[in-house]
């Protein structure tokens, strides 16, 4: 199949994440014809991929068809397929099957993948945790390795690569997880999770208070933060540190890093900066090639001071409706606007009853069910786009915050959900590379 422009906009949409999913729902409102391209039928929602990794929460819980998403908006076609190269020029995607799809417009949003700086091993030994597959696959792994039960030599022990909010938050799950395991006498002993970061502190991004929080909690709950040291090499049975020592596991995750998504590297004349990422102008534009644009992870933003926009869902899900925005300006003889970023603060959830957020201008430092309050409060807005009912994952979330409901996906019979009520005929097909040995065969 070769889709040629038809008369009239054809928006042609690379990535069905946050950025993409809020480029396509603002066209569809307004009966723009759109095709959404995306490997995988569903959308999948990362802040909440810690809760999947600990069984805490099941994988289709945040993982929404596509085609759900998408229900009532006749004009947004979605398209299930990899996409294996882009063509900028002439704003066609060619698939892995050799089917090439074209648009009067090219809005890429493929997001971002786990960088490994070259790490000897890390790509073939680490877990990343960037997807719903990844975070099932590290699942079935700490499954596996519970199952099989021996508690001895550090076989449950974990080492978390990252000190930033994913290295943190999963750190405070997994603490959970051994603490709920303990409980429930599946384990007798709960295993060590250190968390490695080159670094003086944890949080490095938030202010000295919440590097204080993080540390204390964390520590408080069993972990081991270990800082100012490097990871050298990753083994399947170790990793090794760049002050010598070592460190014997079978579970390392990995939260060192991202850069954009392998099919950026596939088209030529992309201007493109740190991370990989694209350059965009402040119109989130691609210079040099009219109609096609970046948003989301896979773009480097400017902001006004010179730097660069954070990677996050809600710069994700903003620059994607500002893009559509854009486009009808454009559409309508207007011109395109600069960017304007309303900023929610940075926050991170270490576990039950902790977590810190900083909000406001000032950067307004809040800890425990006030930080909490604010983390639901922008994860809901977030998830509004994709899952209509914000008010079922509100009661689940603060549900989870409260009690404890570590393991109860795997060792409960009655386990926790987030009570979405869609159609249960309406399943996301979630595909997970059981291959120990590629894990990092993730997503993007
Ligand atoms: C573990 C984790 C936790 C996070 N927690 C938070 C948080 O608490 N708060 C917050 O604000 N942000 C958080 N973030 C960041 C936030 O989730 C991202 O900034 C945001 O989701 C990026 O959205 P996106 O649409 O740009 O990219 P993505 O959501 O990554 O979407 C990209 C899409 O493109 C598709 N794609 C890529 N390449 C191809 C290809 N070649 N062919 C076909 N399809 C392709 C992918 O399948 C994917 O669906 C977290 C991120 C991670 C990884």
């Amino acid at each position: 199949m070769t889709a040629q422009p038809e008369e009239g906009p054809h928006v042609v949409v690379l990535g069905g994440g946050l950025a993409g999913v809020g480029c396509a729902h603002r066209l569809g409102d307004e009966g723009v014809r759109v095709t959404l391209v995306d490997r995988n039928d569903y959308h999948q929602f990362q802040p909440l991929l810690y809760q999947v990794a600990t069984s805490q929460l099941p994988a289709e819980d945040i993982a929404r068809p596509h085609r759900t998403i998408f229900r009532e908006h006749p004009t947004v076609e979605i398209h299930t397929a990899d996409v294996a190269t882009i063509d900028v020029a002439n704003r066609t995607l060619t698939l892995s099957d050799g089917d090439r799809i074209t648009g009067t417009h090219l809005v890429i949003a493929a997001g971002a993948r786990p960088e490994y700086f070259g790490v000897p091993g890390a790509a073939e030994h680490a877990f990343p945790l960037y997807s719903v597959a990844d975070a099932e696959r590290l699942r079935q792994h700490l499954q596996s390795t519970i199952h099989t039960g021996s508690e001895s030599a550090g076989a449950l022990d974990v080492v978390v690569v990252g000190g930033g909010p994913t290295g943190v938050e999963i750190t405070g799950a997994l603490t959970e997880l051994m603490a709920a395991l303990v409980a429930t006498e599946r384990i007798s002993k709960p295993g060590t999770i250190t968390v490695v970061d080159r670094g003086k502190k944890l949080l490095g991004a938030f202010s000295k208070k919440s590097h204080k929080y993080a540390r204390k909690r964390l520590t408080e709950h069993g972990a081991d933060p270990r800082l100012e040291t490097g990871v050298a090499a990753v083994h399947a049975d170790r990793v090794e540190f760049d002050d010598g020592s070592t460190i014997s596991t079978r579970t390392v995750i990995w939260g060192g890093g991202e850069s954009a998504a392998s099919v950026v590297g596939s088209a030529t004349g992309l201007p493109t900066g740190r991370g990989g990422r694209i350059d965009v102008r402040p119109d989130l534009g691609v210079d040099g090639h009219p109609h096609v644009y970046a948003i989301g992870d896979v773009a480097n933003i400017p902001t006004k001071d010179g730097s660069t926009l954070p990677q996050l869902g809600s710069v994700a899900q903003q620059s994607g409706v500002w893009v559509a925005d854009n486009i009808l300006r454009e559409l309508h003889g207007d011109k395109a606007k600069p960017f304007h970023y309303k900023d929610k603060g940075i926050m991170a959830m270490i576990g039950r009853n902790a977590a810190v957020a900083e909000v406001g201008k000032r950067r307004h430092q809040l800890e425990g069910p006030l930080a909490f309050a604010a983390w639901l409060g922008v994860h809901a807005m977030l998830l509004s786009g994709a899952h209509s009912k914000a008010d079922a994952f509100m009661s689940w979330a603060w549900d989870y915050f409260d009690r404890d409901h570590a393991a109860t996906v795997e060792w409960s019979t009655a386990p926790q959900r987030i009570a979405w009520g869609d159609d249960s005929a309406d399943v996301p097909h979630i595909e997970v590379d059981r291959g120990h040995s590629t894990p990092s065969a993730g997503n993007n």
